[in-house]
C-alpha cells in the first residue's frame, strides 16, 4: 500500500496540520516543500509526515511539489516540532522562521486578466485591462501604480468583478544585494579640474581626496573607500556638491567581507586554565555523545580560544560546528579570529546579508562546503552538517529571545535541544551567566567550567559615588567627583564613554531625598507610575494603589516621577564639557545597517572624545584608550519593573567594567546611584559573581520567580480598553479553572500600555520548571479550550500572544 497522504504545516498562526492527498506520480518526502490549495487560495506548506491513514473528512490534492529532494533533514523538522509544542506556535512559523528566504513559504500575488467579453466596458476599464495585460503586474505594484482617485476604483473593481484574478505563486527567486557606490559623471573631465586646482596652490583635503579618486579604478563602495582616511563621509558628500562624483546603487559581490588574513598556524597554545575546559569539552566530542557545560570566564579570559580549540578538534573528526553570538557581536573583529584559524570553512550569518547571500551561506553549509556557522539567533537552524559543538557565546544576552513575530523561542535553549538531538556537545559562554544556566549547573544539568583570571592585566576598579551623599555637589546629573574625573581624562587626551539607561518607556516615582523607588508588595519588583490615574501599578500582579505623595522610607515629601524623555545626558554633556566631541549610541542612532560598527570604528579612531550610549555600548566594544567610564544612574534599570531588573543591573555593571582598562592604561568605572547597598551594585563593584547568583537566586526563590519556575506570558492587543479588559479577565478566569488559584497572576496593562494604536495588557502563570513540552502544550491547549467555552462578546477583536519564557 502506497504512503498516499501528507500532512502539511502552513507558516499561519493556526497550529493544526492539514491533510492533503498525494497522487500516484508524485513522490513526497518530509521535509519537502509542497504547493496546495487552501481555503480559496493557493499556499506553499512544508510536508512534515507522509502517511496511510484516511482522515474522515474529503481530502483535496497537493497541486505541485517544490523541492526535488527534502530541504529540511529529520533533525531539524524534529528541532521545529518541538518548537511549536514548548513555545505554542504551529509547526509552520518554527519552519519558517529556521528557513532562509527563497526556501521559506514566501509567495507573491500577481495579476491575470481574464479573457471575457469586453464590449460592455467603458472605455477606461478597457484602457486599464490593456495595460495590465502588457506588463507583469504583481498586486502590490498594480496598488502602487494605480493608487488613487478613480483609477484605484476601477482596479479594484476590476477585482471584484473577476475581469482579473489574483494567483498567488511561490517566489523562489532571490534579489541581489545592491549598494551606494561611487563613479565620476560621464560629463565630467577629471583632468581639467585637476589642473585648476593646482592652479590654486595649497589644495583641502576634500580636493586631494577627489585627485585621490580620479587615480581609482571607479564605481567603489562608499564602505570601501571609507577605509582610507582621506575618504570620509564628509569630503565625499562635499565633492558631490561640486558635482564632480555621483552616486549609484549597483550590486556588490557576496564574500567581498574583508575578514583578515586566513593562517591557521597562528592558533595560541592554551594556558593551563584553559586547556582544562577544553579538556573537559574534548571528552564527549570523542565519545560522539550530548553534554553542556557552562563556560564562565570574566572578560578577556580567553574563552574564544576554548572554542577555536574544541572547534578545530571537532573539524579534525569531520564534524562541523555552530557558534552563535548576539547580533551587536558579530563584528568584523570578532569574526578574523575565527577566519583566521578556518577560514573559507566558515560561513558568516549575520542580519545584513541580501536575501540572497543568506541563501548562498545555507546552501554551502547544507552542501558541506563550509563546516562552520557563525551567527546571531536565527542561525542556531544553520543547515551545519553533522554538528559535533554548538557554542551559545554571551548565553545571557536578551537577544537571543525572539520576541516579534511568532515563534517566540529563545536560541540558547534550541541549541541545547539540538545538541541533545544531534549527539553533540553544547558550551554556554559568559562572563556573567544568567540564572537560568546557573540553576542548570547547580541542578547537574550543566558541567560549569571556569576561567577566572584574564591571562594579562587585571579588573579595572569599580567606584560607587552615592548620591544622597552628592545631593549638594551635583553638576547636572554628574557628581563632582566624576565631573572632575572626566574633565581630567579630556585633559590628557585620553576617551570617556558615559552609560545612561533609557528604558525609559515606563515611568516610575523616586524619593529625591532617599531615592527610595516604591516597590510592590507582591513581586518585590518596582511599581509603574500611571500619571492619568495617578497609580502606581505591579504589572506581574495587577497590584495597585494610589501614588504616593510622601517617601514611605523617610517620609519626605519630594516624590518626582521619572522615565521616559527626562534623560537629555547628551545635550547635558555638552554644556558641561562644551569643548569634548560627543558622540551618541543607542537605538536612534545605530539603526543603519552599519550603525553599531560606524559608530565604534568613530570612536576608536578618535573622532570623539566622550561616547554617550545606553547598554548598546557595554556590549562586545574594545577602546584602548579608554579610562573613565561612568554610569550615570544605575537606578533606572533597578527601577525597571522586572523580577529580572537585579540581574540585568549586574550584567550591564559587569560588562562596563570589562570594557575599561584592558589595555595598558588603568581604567576606572564609576557607578552613580541612590542604592549604594543593592546586591547588584556591591557584588559588580567586587567582581563577585558567585555571590550576587546566590542571593539572587535566594529572593526568586522566595517569590518563586524564574529559574524555580517557568513563566508563561500572555499578552493581550486590542483597540479598545473596555474589550481587552473583558477578554483578559474572562481568560484568566478560564486559567484559574484549569491550572489553580495561585498560578494565575493579572490581568493587568502592559510595561507599555499603548503602543501603535493598541492597547497592549498581559497576565501571566507560573509552571512547574520541569513541565516539557508535551505537558506544555497539553496544559495551554485546555487553557484556551476552556477559554473558548466561556469566551466572551467581542473577544474577536482582542489578540492573544503566547510567550513562553518570555524575556521582558
Ligand atoms: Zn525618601
Amino acid at each position: 500500500m502506497p504512503k498516499t497522504y501528507v500532512d502539511i504545516a502552513f507558516p499561519t498562526a493556526v497550529r493544526r496540520l492539514f491533510t492533503y492527498q498525494i497522487s500516484e506520480d508524485q513522490t513526497i518526502m518530509p521535509g519537502m516543500r509542497v504547493w496546495v490549495p487552501l481555503r480559496n487560495e493557493y499556499a506553499i506548506g512544508m510536508a512534515v509526515q507522509v502517511h496511510e491513514h484516511r482522515p474522515d473528512f474529503k481530502t483535496k490534492p497537493v497541486e505541485q511539489v517544490l523541492d526535488d529532494e527534502p530541504i529540511m533533514n529529520e533533525t531539524m523538522l524534529q528541532l521545529t516540532e518541538w518548537i511549536h509544542r514548548f513555545y505554542y506556535c504551529s509547526w509552520g512559523e518554527a519552519i519558517q522562521a529556521a528557513l532562509p528566504v527563497g526556501l521559506n513559504f514566501s509567495s507573491v500575488k500577481k495579476l491575470r486578466v481574464k479573457k471575457s467579453n469586453r464590449d460592455q466596458l467603458t472605455k477606461k476599464e478597457k484602457e486599464l485591462l490593456e495595460d495590465l495585460e502588457a506588463g507583469d503586474y504583481t498586486l502590490q505594484n498594480a496598488r502602487k501604480r494605480w493608487r488613487d482617485g478613480v483609477e484605484k476604483k476601477l482596479l479594484n473593481k476590476a477585482i471584484k468583478s473577476g475581469w482579473i484574478e489574483v494567483w498567488e505563486q511561490p517566489r523562489q527567486r532571490v534579489d541581489y544585494k545592491t549598494a551606494k557606490h561611487w563613479k565620476i559623471p560621464a560629463s565630467i573631465e577629471p583632468k581639467e579640474i585637476l589642473e585648476d586646482l593646482s592652479e590654486k596652490g595649497q589644495s583641502k583635503k576634500w580636493e586631494q581626496a577627489f585627485e585621490e579618486l580620479t587615480k581609482l579604478d571607479l564605481p567603489k563602495t562608499h564602505r570601501d573607500l571609507l577605509g582610507d582616511e582621506l575618504f570620509t563621509p564628509y569630503t565625499l558628500k562635499r565633492i558631490e556638491e561640486e558635482g564632480w562624483i555621483e552616486s549609484v546603487d549597483l550590486p556588490v559581490e557576496t564574500n567581498s567581507q574583508n575578514i583578515g588574513v586566513h593562517d591557521p598556524e597562528l592558533i595560541k597554545t592554551l594556558t593551563e586554565k584553559q586547556k582544562n575546559s577544553f579538556d573537559a569539552i574534548r571528552e564527549p566530542l570523542d565519545e560522539r555523545v550530548f553534554k553542556s557545560f557552562l563556560l564562565y570566564g570574566v572578560t578577556g579570559s580567553g574563552k574564544t580560544e576554548v572554542y577555536i580549540h574544541a572547534l578545530k578538534h571537532c573539524l579534525e573528526q569531520d564534524r562541523g560546528g555552530l557558534v552563535l553570538v548576539p547580533e551587536i557581536a558579530l563584528t568584523p573583529q570578532t569574526v578574523q579570529r575565527f577566519y583566521q584559524i578556518f577560514g573559507d570553512q566558515i560561513a558568516v550569518l549575520h542580519s545584513r546579508l541580501s536575501d540572497r547571500e543568506r541563501f548562498e551561506a545555507w546552501q554551502s553549509l547544507k552542501s558541506g562546503d563550509k563546516r562552520i556557522a557563525i551567527g546571531p539567533r536565527s542561525a542556531v537552524f544553520a543547515p551545519v552538517q553533522d554538528v559535533g559543538l554548538i557554542v551559545v557565546d554571551e548565553e545571557h544576552d536578551t537577544s537571543y529571545k525572539q520576541f516579534d513575530p511568532s515563534p517566540r523561542y529563545h536560541a540558547r535553549d534550541v541549541a541545547v535541544m539540538r545538541a541533545h538531538m544531534e549527539n553533540a556537545v553544547v558550551v554556554l559562554g559568559s562572563a556573567t551567566p544568567g540564572m537560568v544556566s546557573v540553576k542548570a549547573v547547580m541542578e547537574k544539568k550543566h558541567e560549569m567550567l571556569q576561567l577566572p583570571l584574564r591571562p594579562t592585566g587585571t579588573m579595572p576598579e569599580v567606584k560607587i559615588l552615592n548620591l544622597l551623599e552628592y545631593k549638594h555637589a551635583m553638576k547636572g546629573s554628574l557628581t563632582a567627583e566624576l565631573h572632575l574625573e572626566i574633565e581630567e581624562a579630556l585633559e590628557r587626551d585620553e576617551q570617556v564613554i558615559l552609560l545612561y539607561n533609557r528604558r525609559g518607556y515606563s515611568s516610575y516615582l523616586q524619593c529625591e531625598d532617599c531615592g527610595h523607588i516604591p516597590q510592590s508588595p507582591h513581586s518585590s519588583t518596582s511599581l509603574t507610575y500611571h500619571k492619568k490615574k495617578n497609580i502606581l501599578l505591579c504589572h506581574y500582579s495587577g497590584y495597585s494603589r494610589r501614588a504616593d505623595t510622601h517617601c514611605e522610607k523617610c517620609g519626605s515629601d519630594n516624590m518626582v516621577s521619572k522615565g521616559s524623555g527626562t534623560q537629555k545626558v547628551e545635550e547635558e554633556m555638552q554644556d558641561l564639557f562644551p569643548d569634548a566631541r560627543l558622540l551618541r549610541m543607542d537605538r536612534d542612532t545605530t539603526s543603519g545597517k552599519f550603525g553599531h560598527q560606524k559608530i565604534y570604528e568613530k570612536f576608536l579612531n578618535g573622532e570623539a572624545d566622550i561616547l554617550i550610549g545606553t547598554q548598546l555600548v557595554a556590549k562586545g566594544l574594545d577602546f584602548p584608550n579608554v579610562t573613565v567610564v561612568g554610569v550615570v544612574n544605575a537606578d533606572t534599570e533597578l527601577a525597571f519593573p522586572s523580577f529580572r531588573a537585579g540581574e540585568r543591573m549586574f550584567q550591564l555593571l559587569s560588562q562596563v567594567a570589562g570594557r575599561a582598562g584592558r589595555a595598558e592604561k588603568p581604567g576606572i568605572v564609576y557607578v552613580q546611584t541612590w542604592k549604594p547597598d543593592h546586591p547588584a551594585i556591591v557584588s559588580a563593584r567586587t567582581h563577585d559573581f558567585k555571590s550576587f547568583a546566590k542571593q539572587e537566586l535566594a529572593n526568586r526563590e522566595m517569590l518563586n520567580f524564574p529559574p524555580y519556575s517557568r513563566m508563561v506570558v500572555f499578552q493581550f492587543k486590542s483597540k479598545s480598553i473596555s474589550k481587552i479588559q473583558t477578554v483578559s479577565n474572562r481568560f484568566c478566569d478560564a486559567m484559574r479553572k484549569v491550572v489553580g488559584e495561585n498560578v494565575v497572576m493579572g490581568p493587568s496593562p502592559s510595561v507599555i500600555e499603548w503602543m501603535n494604536g493598541q492597547f497592549q495588557w498581559e497576565a501571566n502563570i507560573k509552571l512547574k520548571r520541569t513541565y516539557n513540552a508535551h505537558v506544555i502544550e497539553e496544559l495551554l491547549n485546555r487553557i484556551f479550550d476552556k477559554y473558548k467555552s466561556m469566551k466572551p462578546k467581542g473577544a474577536s477583536s482582542v489578540r492573544i500572544n503566547v510567550d513562553v519564557d518570555a524575556v521582558e
